[in-house]
């Protein structure tokens, strides 16, 4: 097994760093999220490799929140267009968590499936190195598992590690990751050492049957009472990592400007908003109901699979307790409205 000391991790972070921009988990003030190790300061921020999960997810580093895609020029009667280049800079996630490795599978899937490449999404993605660390040690709002996530087993991962006593074992799984080994080939040992056994999950959910059963549940009265502790915040779409909505909007100067593309969220009244007036989705209960019919049913029936990787995190930044394993267990336990 290649194995490298706790001690060792931030020398092999420099080293990776000397090729690619690498990501990390890092305590930055009150927020955790995955930063530039550019950007590291050790009289501001820590490390956090063993906490169970941070806080934003790593999406924005292949779906940032906002993205120019093309300046525009009008002269006359002629329109000049520029596209925008693309960053072709390498990164390398460094300790991210199954849960978002497989997140970025579903983005991928939304990104690059069904005929349509997003050029914008495979220019980043493309240039992706996934380092990710194995669970051993699921958090108090963790449901991967039941979500049909390994946590000890990315798919997607080009390197997995694992902790063990005092280090990690370092195991490539691809080409990508192959190449990262050889960059830090001298900072690895090879010992044989003893894996942990996986801790259980506090949360669990039974999803079975729930992509089916909601077809039938479309007009529930269910949905007026469970949304009316929402407050349309939007804080559960923007910290999930599979969500993936943007709206395209414009800004310009006289004759010049440029287009580019931000988040949205179909939480907000604006999502649905049509240029004559009428709104499909103008009841909160409408958007509410949307945000689970998204996660829990069409998703399923498009890609075969919920879009929720179970990482917990609406569930710890909902201002109004809403939350996901329950909605699924209401679900499950409604009977269909005649
Ligand atoms: S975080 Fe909670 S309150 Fe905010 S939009 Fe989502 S479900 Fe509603
Ligand atoms: S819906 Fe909630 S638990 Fe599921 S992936 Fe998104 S943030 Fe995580």
């Amino acid at each position: 097994m290649k194995y490298f000391k706790k001690g060792q991790i931030e020398k092999i972070i420099d080293r990776l760093a000397e090729k690619a921009d690498v990501y990390v988990p890092m305590l930055r003030g009150q927020q955790s999220g995955f930063y530039s190790w550019k950007s590291y300061d050790e009289n501001y921020d820590d490390l956090i490799f063993d906490l169970l999960n941070v806080y934003s997810p790593p999406k924005n580093i292949v779906l940032p929140q906002t993205e120019k895609m093309y300046s525009f020029d009008q002269q006359g009667q002629e329109i000049i267009i520029k596209p925008e280049e693309i960053p072709v800079e390498p990164n390398v996630i460094f300790g991210i968590r199954s849960c978002d490795v497989k997140a970025i599978e579903y983005l991928d899937e939304v990104f690059f499936t069904r005929t349509f490449v997003d050029e914008f999404y495979k220019a980043r993605r493309d240039q992706v190195t996934i380092v990710a660390n194995a669970c051993y040690n699921p958090g108090t709002n963790c449901f991967c598992k039941s979500m049909g996530v390994n946590p000890l087993e990315p798919e997607a991962a080009d390197v997995i590690l694992r902790e063990v006593e005092n280090g990690y074992v370092w195991e490539s799984k691809t080409e990508k990751g192959n190449i990262l080994t050889k960059q830090i080939e001298d900072l690895l040992e090879e010992k044989e050492v003893e894996l942990y056994e996986p801790n259980r999950f506090v949360r669990k959910v039974n999803y079975d049957g729930v992509a089916e059963k909601l077809k039938d549940l479309f007009d529930h009265p269910m949905w007026e009472k469970y949304s009316d502790p929402c407050q349309t915040c939007g804080i559960c779409t923007y910290m999930c990592p599979t969500c993936y909505c943007f709206d395209v909007q414009v800004k310009n100067w006289g004759e010049e400007g440029y287009r580019f593309r931000c988040w949205d969220s179909c939480m907000y009244r604006e999502y649905t908003q049509m240029a004559g007036g009428h709104n499909p989705r103008e009841a909160a209960t409408e958007r509410f109901r949307n945000r689970f019919l998204h996660k829990l049913q069409f998703f399923n029936e498009r890609y075969g699979t919920p879009l929720c990787t179970g990482c917990g995190r609406c569930v710890v930044a909902c201002p109004a307790g809403v939350d996901i394993i329950r909605m699924i267990e209401l679900i499950k336990g409604a009977e269909p409205s005649v």
